[in-house]
């Protein structure tokens, strides 16, 4: 028998804590000039990491700060966890019970600091159940890595993603269990849960709905769906992890950050339907208007190539299925896409949307001109090849940006890694590829 995983949503499924959360977070933003009533900072903000909250505000122009969003962020976890620390804090009843007599490993993923995770835990006496399995938002990526975060937990705890169970009572929650491949089961009562969202829950894929905490375990002797099914995700994920180790691994790629975005990143969800079974195959696959989704390697190569640090901005032009602007939201703060073909743009930024890569922002048009609005960027990777690089994305790279792309036309392509000095362009040949050509007309 495989073995099986629980991840429980801890914040919002096990504990009575989001209200008391909401207040802390609420009262200390009012005193820095946040003008919103409790119970409209509450609908809205629940569940948020600090840091997405402010980012949000400050979008809205709802607060000025005199420090960076994280160093803002940092103090606001911080006075939650003082605060929280002195409350004793409800966790459901029943849950314990459960806890103890779960025939699966457990663990728990949030999106919230792993300082407020560990205090939640602390005070409501669950710590002990989870040992420390305990995975946050801050190990990931922010804002909301959801399917990532589920991704990770379970590749630390050695199970497959299709063996996991995620225990979620939100839309999003589900969303993002069943964008990392993984059942999801909706529990009818945990804070972020509204009485609304009950058939949406199963409409977003959960598969069933249960109102009890303490009536989990024998739903779970009851239905012994988690040792049977979705073989079809855990041989995906089994691909997936093959793939980096074969294709990417073996052949030179060294860097952690590149590997482990391609370990989190599914790219079965960004090939059409027909051609799943071939998406870990070391080759690029048709995405439809004759265009392709890159070879895994080739992505991989290009990010590494580009030398991306967290903190920095990307431009990719040719979003194709979306796949590399999903492993390139992995590795930057933000990114920034441009397809020329209407459909293929439209439907990756649904995809992308749905798995909640909330970093990556997709437009449609000629990347030729770049987007001027967001520049400078710190890395540029062109995915369709050209004769000449394009005047304008020089112009929109930082002094030591870097530029990526396929230089020439046919079979008679070289990958160029380009870097921008106060004095000019030096210019690097990577290696002969063979892309589809860059384009000037939408189609
Ligand atoms: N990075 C993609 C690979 C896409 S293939 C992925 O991971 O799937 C190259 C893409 O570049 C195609 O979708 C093509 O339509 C697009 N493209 C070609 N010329 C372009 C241009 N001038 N501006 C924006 N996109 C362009």
């Amino acid at each position: 028998m495989k073995p099986n995983l629980i991840i429980f949503d801890f914040d919002g499924v096990l504990v009575n804590t989001q209200e008391a959360v909401n207040k802390i977070e609420w009262q200390y933003l009012s005193q820095h000039g946040m003008k919103m009533t409790f119970a409209h900072f509450a609908k809205k903000f629940s569940g948020a990491t600090a840091f997405s909250i402010i980012e949000a505000l400050k979008k809205k122009k709802n607060i000025t700060l005199s420090k960076s969003s994280g160093q803002f962020a940092e103090e606001i976890d911080e006075i939650v966890l003082t605060k929280l620390s002195s409350q004793k804090i409800e966790a459901f009843a029943g849950v314990k019970k459960v806890l103890q007599n779960l025939p699966f490993k457990k663990c728990v993923a949030s999106n919230c600091s792993l300082r407020i995770l560990r205090i939640l835990l602390t005070t409501s006496t669950l710590l002990a159940y989870f040992n420390s399995n305990i995975f946050s938002a801050d190990m990931v990526r922010r804002p909301k890595p959801y399917p990532d975060l589920f991704l990770f937990a379970a590749h630390s705890m050695g199970v497959e993603p299709g063996q996991c169970l995620v225990i979620e009572d939100s839309v999003v929650g589900i969303k993002a269990a069943v964008a990392a491949g993984m059942k999801a089961w909706g529990f009818l009562g945990g804070h972020h849960f509204k009485s609304e969202t009950a058939d949406q829950l199963l409409k977003y894929g959960a598969e069933r709905t249960f109102a009890k905490m303490n009536n989990l375990v024998n739903l779970l002797n009851k239905e012994n769906t988690m040792l049977t099914s979705s073989a079809n995700e855990s041989d995906f994920s089994w691909q997936r992890m093959n793939m980096v180790k074969s294709q990417i691994e073996l052949r030179g790629i060294k860097d952690k950050r590149v590997l482990k975005s391609m370990k989190m990143v599914p790219r079965h969800l960004f090939v059409p339907d027909g051609l799943k079974d071939r998406a870990y195959t070391d080759s690029p696959l048709p995405i439809g208007y004759e265009q392709t989704i890159s070879q895994p390697y080739i992505v991989a190569f290009m990010c590494e190539a580009a030398c991306i640090s967290p903190q920095e901005k990307v431009l990719e032009i040719g979003t194709g299925s979306g796949y590399q602007a999903a492993v390139l939201s992995l590795l930057a703060q933000k990114v920034y896409t441009i397809e020329i073909v209407v459909s293929l743009g439209k439907l990756a930024q649904e995809h992308l949307e749905d798995l909640g890569y909330k970093n990556v922002h997709v437009k449609i048009g000629d990347g030729y001109s770049g987007w001027p609005e967001h520049a400078p960027y710190d890395a540029i990777l062109i995915t369709a090849a050209a004769e000449k690089v394009p005047q304008p994305l020089i112009d929109q790279l930082t002094v030591n940006g870097r530029l990526i792309m396929p230089l020439g036309s046919g079979y008679d392509q070289q990958l160029v890694r380009f870097i921008k000095t106060k004095t000019g362009l030096k210019k690097e040949l990577l290696g002969p590829v063979l892309f589809v050509p860059f384009q000037r007309d939408p189609l």
